[in-house]
């Protein structure tokens, strides 16, 4: 059972997901070697408390931060730490914030200085998946139309989709159903209809698929070390199409209604 909001829902949703477009303009514009994600968190924190909202990772089933800041081979939940990022390194920063009782969920990656040649290419394939698995959000398609498109251009790119993680609805909960792989055949799973929000988030890696959680039980990296990248948008399917809540990243806040 997938949920569907009405357009007052979605104005409510989209009230949150502005709050995360906002911190992930703040974070963007901070992030640089010498920066501690620890800083960062901190920056997201007082920015989402700022507009009367709460980080909802924050306590979510014991994580400890405002956001999840995964370092170069840490694909998903790392945690912020105090020491700085460096020249090279490749960060994926996720914000997840509630207000009024609803949510808002999103994610980006950006280079800390330059990038090698293959890790910037990982990038642009995710942002690209990313926008392919939007574009397939549309009343009547399939859900793994969305998981088709996004594995269609980590093949394209010659990267590895981590299968383990996927999309998901979300509202009233940062979680709810339903789940959205993002490899898989198309014209499978329930149609998508108007109203329903999903959050999609593909996560490629250079290497091999398979990733290893830390003691932490959280952190989440590849298990070769190779670099990983994350990109996530919620999205609402609307009469006139996907219509992206999370953007743009640097916005003000617009107003809801
Ligand atoms: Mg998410």
């Amino acid at each position: 059972m997938i949920a569907r909001r009405s357009p007052d829902e979605i104005e409510a949703i989209r009230a949150a997901c502005q709050i995360v477009s906002r911190v992930h303009g703040a974070l963007a514009e901070r992030i640089a070697p010498g920066v501690s994600t620890a800083i960062l968190d901190e920056l997201a924190e007082e920015t989402i408390r700022s507009h009367g909202a709460d980080p909802a990772f924050k306590g979510y089933h014991g994580f400890p931060a405002s956001i999840c800041a995964s370092v170069n081979d840490e694909a998903v939940h790392g945690f912020p730490r105090p020491d700085p990022l460096q020249e090279g390194d490749v960060l994926c920063v996720d914000v997840g914030v509630r207000l009024n009782g609803w949510f808002g969920d999103g994610a980006f990656t950006l280079a800390v200085g330059e990038l090698a040649a293959d890790v910037e290419g990982l990038l642009r394939a995710t942002q690209q998946a990313l926008d392919a698995g939007v574009r397939a959000a549309v009343a009547d398609k399939h859900l793994s139309d969305i998981s088709h498109a996004v594995e269609t251009i980590a093949n394209e790119a010659g990267v590895t989709v981590i299968q383990e993680y996927g999309g998901h609805g979300i509202g009233r909960e940062l979680h709810e159903e339903p789940h959205i792989p993002n490899h898989g055949a198309p014209g499978r799973g329930p149609r998508l209809q108007v109203g329903q929000v999903i959050a999609i988030e593909p996560i490629f890696s250079l290497g091999a698929p398979e990733v290893v959680v830390d003691e932490d039980g959280w952190t989440t990296r590849t298990k070769d070390g190779s670099a990983a990248a994350h990109f996530e948008h919620t999205v609402a399917i609307t009469k006139e199409g996907p219509r992206m809540l999370t953007e743009p990243r640097t916005a003000t806040i617009a107003a809801a209604g």
